[in-house]
């Protein structure tokens, strides 16, 4: 497993204006690092930059101890599966959507990968529904079936490092609950960096930072925030 590091990143879109201030933070090998904040505090940012949309104003951020300024964008999208608020599937098969960005694999295949990538139980309740077409001329699935959907097309491709960014916001709470369950089964020793805005769906990260205003707040286990406060 893969460890990230952030080495005193600084950031702005705009010249005059700095959205990351010298941040450092690790999210070690296997672990699940959590980074909440307010709406606008940077967070997003932070995911923008692990894929290289844009470049650090100085510092360094390294994957596994390499300086991802030397890597291509297309190595990092393979190492980092994401999984933002609101997935857009196709207008085409559940299964299609799932195996997207595996067009090589069969649908057979598909279902092996997901056995051995553990993530079976995101799409138990869809197996059947393979052939299914969602979308406008479709099926309509429900937000937390699409995300189930969502995760998946992420998973199957077992990346190393998995990014949840609001990956469940948009959900209600007891469809939230239940992915995230799901997910904290499959995402287990899988280093994973999760953005939230709510503590009760970062339960069980290894490490919580809160961001405000570009620069780490506080960090430490869900126990010591907790006390702090
Ligand atoms: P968060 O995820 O914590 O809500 P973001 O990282 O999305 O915050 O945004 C941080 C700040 O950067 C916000 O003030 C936002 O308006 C600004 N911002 C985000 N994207 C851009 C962009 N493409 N161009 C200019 N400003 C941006
Ligand atoms: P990869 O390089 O691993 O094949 P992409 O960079 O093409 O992945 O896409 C990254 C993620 O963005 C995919 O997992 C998929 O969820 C989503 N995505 C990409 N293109 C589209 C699209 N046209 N519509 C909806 N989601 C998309």
């Amino acid at each position: 497993q893969p460890s990230i590091a952030f080495e005193n990143i600084s950031f702005g879109y705009d010249e005059d204006r700095q959205i990351l201030n010298d941040l450092s933070f690790e999210v070690p090998a296997g672990s699940h690092v959590a980074i909440v904040g307010p709406s606008g505090a940077g967070k997003s940012t932070i995911a923008r930059l692990l894929f290289r949309f844009y470049d650090p104003l100085s510092g360094r951020i390294l994957i596994d101890g390499q300086d991802i300024a030397g890597v291509t964008q297309e190595s990092l999208r393979a190492a980092i599966g994401i999984v933002p608020q609101d997935s857009v599937l196709f207008n085409d098969t559940i299964g299609y959507n799932i195996a997207y960005g595996r067009e090589d694999a069969s649908e057979d295949e598909i279902v092996a990968a997901a056995r051995d990538s553990a993530i079976l139980p995101f799409i138990d309740s869809l197996t059947d529904r393979f052939d299914t077409e969602v979308g406008e001329r479709g099926l309509k699935l429900s937000g937390g079936e699409k995300q189930r959907v969502a995760i998946a097309r992420t998973l199957v491709k077992n990346p190393p490092i998995l990014v949840l960014d609001e990956a469940t916001s948009a959900l209600d709470t007891r469809t939230e609950q239940d992915i995230l369950q799901t997910l904290d089964r499959v995402s287990a020793n899988r280093t994973t960096l999760a953005i939230a805005h709510r503590l009760s769906t970062i339960a069980n990260a290894d490490r919580i930072l809160v961001l405000d205003h570009g620069r780490l707040a506080e960090s430490g286990t869900h126990a010591e925030l907790l006390t702090r406060d």
